[in-house]
C-alpha cells in the first residue's frame, strides 16, 4: 500500500504539486491522466526521490521514505524513452542492474530467464538492443525493471513512441504481465483512452490536485 500524504512541490514560486493525496492498494493498477504540464513527470519523481518534496508524506507498507535516497525506495521506475544500454544485448541489458548488486551469475541468469518469459523475449536474449524493434525494446525496458523485484513501479508515458497498433496491442500486454506480477503500478499519461482502458481506479491531475479519484466507469460515461 502506498499513501500520498499532501504532497506539494514547488519550482521557484511556481507551485507544481499543490497538496495530492491518495492511497493506492498492493496489486492496483492506479492511472493519473492530465495533459502536458500538468506535472505529472514531477509527481512521479517526488516519489521516486529524484526531486525533493517542499512538504509532504510518502508511506509504503506503513515505513516513511519520505527522506530515504532513490536507491534505498525499492522502486522501478520505466520512461517513455527507455535508455536502454545500446551496445549490449538483451540479455545484458536485464541483467545490468543485478549485476550492479553483485548478484551471483546463477541467480541472475534465473532471474533474467523467468522475466524474459513473462515478456515473452526469450527468443531475442542474445540480440543487440538497436536491432529489434521499438515494442520489443519498450518489453525489454520493462523486462529490466521487474528483474530487480520492486515494491511498486512508476511508469511515464512507457507507450507513448510506440505506433498506433503496437500500442494498442502493448497495453494488453502491460495489463497482463501487471496482473502477473500482481503488481503495484502507478502510470501516467495525456491519453484519457489510454487511462481508461488500463486503470483499475484513476486520478484526474489539475492545477496541482487530484481533481478526481475513481474507476474509470465512475469518471467518465461510455459511449
Ligand atoms: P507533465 O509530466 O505533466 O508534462 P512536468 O511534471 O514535466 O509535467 O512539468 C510540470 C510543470 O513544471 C511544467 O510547467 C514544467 O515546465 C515545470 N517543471 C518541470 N521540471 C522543472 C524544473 N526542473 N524546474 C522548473 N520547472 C520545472
Ligand atoms: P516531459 O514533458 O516529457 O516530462 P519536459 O520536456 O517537460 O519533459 O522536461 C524535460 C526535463 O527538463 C525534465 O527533467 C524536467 O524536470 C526539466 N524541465 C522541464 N521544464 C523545466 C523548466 N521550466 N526549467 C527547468 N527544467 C525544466
Amino acid at each position: 500500500m502506498i499513501e500520498l500524504q499532501n504532497l506539494v512541490k514547488k519550482y521557484g514560486n511556481f507551485t507544481v504539486l499543490n497538496g495530492i493525496s491518495v492511497t493506492i492498494e498492493s496489486g492496483e493498477f492506479f492511472v493519473i491522466l492530465g495533459p502536458s504540464g500538468a506535472g505529472k513527470s514531477t509527481l512521479l519523481k517526488v516519489i521516486a526521490g529524484i526531486e525533493k518534496l517542499d512538504s509532504g508524506r510518502i508511506i509504503v507498507d506503513g515505513k516513511d521514505i519520505t527522506n530515504l535516497p532513490p536507491e534505498k525506495r525499492n522502486i522501478a521506475m520505466v520512461f517513455q524513452n527507455y535508455a536502454l544500454y545500446p551496445n549490449m544485448t538483451v540479455y545484458d541489458n536485464i541483467a545490468f542492474p543485478l549485476k550492479m548488486r553483485k548478484m551471483k551469475k546463477e541467480e541472475i541468469d534465473e532471474r533474467v530467464k523467468r522475466v524474459a518469459k513473462i515478456l515473452g523475449i526469450t527468443d531475442i536474449l542474445n540480440k543487440n538492443v538497436t536491432k529489434i524493434s521499438g515494442g520489443q525494446q519498450q518489453r525489454v525496458a520493462l523486462a529490466r525493471a521487474i528483474v530487480r523485484e520492486p515494491s511498486f513501479y512508476l511508469l511515464d508515458e512507457p507507450l507513448s513512441n510506440l505506433d498506433a497498433r503496437t500500442r494498442f496491442i502493448a497495453r494488453g500486454e502491460l495489463k497482463r504481465i501487471q496482473k502477473e506480477l500482481n503488481g503495484t503500478f502507478i502510470y501516467v499519461t495525456h491519453d484519457q483512452k489510454e487511462a481508461m482502458s488500463l486503470a483499475d481506479r484513476m486520478a484526474v491531475l489539475h492545477m496541482g490536485k487530484f481533481e478526481q479519484i475513481g474507476k474509470p466507469i465512475e469518471l467518465y460515461e461510455y459511449p
